[in-house]
């Protein structure tokens, strides 16, 4: 297997040189209190300080080994849109952290669900599960495989509602190729996992979806046993039972996923065409509020407060996911839930600056630690190519061991159950068809920036701003052209870890 082009892709965040501090981060959000704990990150419910609508933030930190697999989580976030995956809002890095700003997803975990109720009766089972398999389904027409879809990863809401979330194992893989590395708990495992062998992500995934459909109907796994050489007998010979108290419809749905040979096993599209499946209405949680255009309202009360109109446009094309795309997308979430009872976009703390941004004294009053060669902000840049959001790959530094970093000790899958009182879904708006893009990248400005002066009005400082971002966005996209950004590079990548592992690449 190639490995050139995993490891330039992984290595991306990596790359980037970062310059800010904490502050950065907290300019914009103020944290509430803790919503989740992963096997390998922490998850905050915070508050966008200038809507005030509440957002989840997955603080990855850089210096963990498997902050790598945040580059993946990323990339994949920033790829799709799906009403039953969680969405991604902005990335912010800092010295120390990487946040992953999302959505919340309103509810509390699957797993919690079901252990609350023992087991789902097949009704609600196969409400919940057709929404995960579209959901799948999107990501494998997509060339993206989860690899990690335990019911700690689901989310689900009082109406029923699911959004997937956690791609921090997810991968990217061209059709057909097949994945090297393992990845996602040993209980979800599919035997080719157990073997060793290169296996089909989407196949793997398919597997895991059986697991998790029988432990949504009977409260159980079907494979669990005390030690590990146990379970991969279980597994590789597919030895479970399938309780008989279960319709029979489902009982061959369940022994159709768990097909121990994966060619076998079926695609997400031969799921849906099960009988037990085949009743379920397709649109009933799809439904989403995301605007055809962007909302003359929305846009005024930003450009009102200094948000340039272009950049605004700029960001929601190009899915810029930085602090423009945020607040329009949580200002129109904002007003969706007011339903009507005001059409205006409700801004908080309008007097104080909070579109921070390096170049902005009075947001962000530290000097900055920047040397001239390098470009002042961490830029996320379009790819032109296919319209997808890629991070400008710098030259790693010397000592940077990212790429090499070792294996972490093998560790077991432990069930996470934490508390969560979730507030409102957030979809990030497809405003425009990739095909639209060309005429807007024409309105970027040519101008160099000028350093901003003490006495200058918002509105300037705001279009210099522009300008300024329009400059390091143009310097981003000649040292990414430098780099590695060729089509194939910039597309299909796949990166992995081994079962109960974070942190090694394909
Ligand atoms: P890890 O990669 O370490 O497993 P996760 O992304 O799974 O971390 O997040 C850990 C927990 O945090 C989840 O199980 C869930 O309870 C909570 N969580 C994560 N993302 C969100 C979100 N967007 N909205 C609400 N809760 C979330
Ligand atoms: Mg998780």
């Amino acid at each position: 297997m190639a490995s050139s082009q995993p490891e330039r892709e992984n290595a991306g965040l990596s790359r980037v040189p970062v310059f800010f501090g904490e502050e950065i981060f907290t300019s914009q959000y103020t944290i509430l209190r803790k919503l989740g704990q992963g096997s390998n990150a922490k998850v905050m419910l915070a508050q966008h300080r200038l809507t005030g609508v509440p957002v989840a933030v997955k603080v990855l930190m850089r210096e963990m080994p498997w902050h790598q697999s945040a580059v993946s989580e990323v990339d994949i976030l920033m790829t799709i849109s799906h009403p039953n995956i969680v969405s991604l809002l902005q990335v912010i890095e800092t010295e120390k952290n990487i946040y992953l700003i999302m959505e919340v997803a309103e509810g509390q975990q699957l797993f919690r669900h079901v252990c609350e109720v023992g087991h789902l009766q097949e009704k609600e089972a196969r409400g919940l599960f057709h929404q995960i398999i579209g959901a799948v389904g999107y990501c494998h027409d997509h060339g993206i495989v989860h690899r990690d879809l335990k019911p700690d990863n689901i989310i689900v809401d009082r109406s029923g509602r699911v959004k997937i979330i956690d791609f921090g194992l997810g991968v990217k893989v061209r059709p057909g190729k097949l994945l090297e590395r393992p990845g996602g708990a040993f209980q979800f495992g599919a035997p080719e996992f157990f073997l060793g062998v290169p296996y089909d992500g989407p196949k793997a995934d398919i597997w895991t979806l059986g697991v998790l459909l029988f432990f949504m109907v009977t409260g159980t796994f079907p494979f669990s046993a005390p030690t590990l050489s146990e379970l991969w007998k279980q597994v590789v010979q597919g030895r479970y039972e399938v309780p008989n108290q279960l319709s029979e419809e489902l009982q061959g749905l369940i022994r159709y996923l768990l097909t121990v040979n994966p060619s076998r096993r079926p695609t997400v599209k031969e799921i849906e065409r099960h009988s037990w499946l085949r009743h379920e209405s397709a649109s009933a949680h799809n439904k989403e509020t995301i605007p055809s255009l962007p909302d003359p309202a929305i846009m005024a009360a930003m450009a009102n407060i200094g948000f340039d109109i272009r950049d605004i446009r700029d960001a929601l094309l190009h899915r810029r996911f930085d602090e423009t795309m945020a607040s329009y997308c949580l200002l129109h979430h904002q007003a969706c839930q007011d339903h009507g009872r005001s059409a205006q976009p409700y801004l908080r703390d309008t007097e104080g600056t909070h579109f921070t941004s390096p170049t902005d004294p009075v947001s962000f009053p530290l000097p900055l630690r920047r040397r001239a060669s390098e470009p002042a902000l961490q830029t996320i840049l379009p790819s032109t190519k296919n319209q997808r959001l890629e991070i400008v790959r710098q030259p790693r530094p010397r000592g940077d061991r990212s790429a090499t970093e070792q294996d972490n000790p093998l560790c077991f899958y432990s069930w996470h159950v934490l508390g969560t009182a979730h507030l409102c879904g957030i979809g990030v708006p497809h405003i425009y068809s990739p095909t639209s893009s060309q005429g807007n990248t024409e309105n970027k400005k040519k101008a160099l920036p000028n350093e901003p002066g003490h006495g200058e009005s918002a509105a300037s400082r705001s279009g210099q701003q522009s300008d300024w971002k329009a400059w390091a966005r143009r310097i981003g996209q000649h040292l990414w052209k430098v780099c590695c950004c060729t089509e194939e590079t910039s597309g299909m990548a796949e990166q992995g870890v081994t079962p109960g592992m974070r942190g090694q690449n394909e």
